[in-house]
């Protein structure tokens, strides 16, 4: 295929993001708006490991990371970011390498450390979007509230076993938070975690591909059912269900005593 050159890109970049610029929703201009945008995941996970080299192959200007972890053996059926020789190192470093040899176009930056109530406002603001790709309610939780009051859209994603969840939290008037679904964390012994139940790494990693999809579309402005429905996946009856989330008149977090 001839791809005319751009000004606006390098004559790299036009092949890089040749097949981005096809589509008719992106385009150059998408492009664009790609290169100039600053999205954060937390978590350099499964799921995370996923968004972020989606996310970085397609162009995204400036990726934020978050995990305050070491690479493990038992890490590695899932967490596709780390190899073999990154065992011990941290995760945000071994990450950072990884999407840096994808794309050296992205810039990383990288916060070794566990998101708490006293750093995730720093951490948080400046960024277009965040992707909670973490494994834990507390963090889930703290990230959906510092979204919702900075106004930031939130990609939220979870896995076990072989289950995925997906949506999306738009500040807005209109839609539902994320504790408009689920108002209070559940007791941590009510929820089994991959460490307990297994998961199977490629079931994590199509959620974060899903997660991407979505983070890449709410930058270009386009709309997505997921604003107000929650994606569940199934892998093991190969199944995907599609369930309504409704504004909670007493939410917690968006309520009318916030
Ligand atoms: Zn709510």
């Amino acid at each position: 295929m001839k791809i005319e050159p751009r000004e606006d890109f390098t004559p790299q970049e036009t092949q890089r993001y040749s097949r981005n610029a096809l589509l008719a929703q992106v385009g150059w201009e998408g492009q664009a708006r790609w290169r100039a945008s600053r999205v954060l995941v937390v978590g350099a996970g499964g799921i995370g490991s996923a968004a972020l080299l989606y996310l970085a192959a397609a162009g995204v200007g400036r990726l934020g990371l978050v995990d305050g972890d070491a690479v493990e053996l038992s890490n590695l059926q899932r967490q596709i970011l780390h190899r073999s020789a990154d065992l011990g190192r941290r995760k945000v470093e071994s990450a950072a390498e990884s999407l840096a040899a994808l794309n050296p176009l992205c810039r990383v930056q990288t916060f070794d450390l566990r998101l708490n109530p006293a750093n995730v406002r720093e951490v948080v603001q400046g960024f277009e979007v965040v992707l909670d790709a973490s494994d834990n309610f507390p963090t889930r939780f703290l990230v959906a509230e510092c979204c919702w009051q900075y106004k930031i859209p939130l990609v939220s994603a979870a896995a076990t076993g072989w289950h995925g969840q997906l949506l999306v939290a738009s500040p807005g008037a209109e839609n539902p938070c994320y504790r408009c679904l689920i108002p209070e964390a559940p007791p941590a012994a009510a929820v089994p975690s991959s460490t307990q139940v297994g998961i199977l790494g490629a079931v994590a990693g199509a959620m974060g591909c899903l997660q991407a999809v979505e983070a890449l579309k709410l930058l270009l402005g386009l709309e997505s059912d997921l604003t107000r429905r929650l994606l569940a996946y199934d892998g093991l009856q190969g199944r995907f269900q599609s369930l309504a989330r409704v504004k909670r008149p007493d939410c917690p977090l968006c309520g009318p005593r916030k």
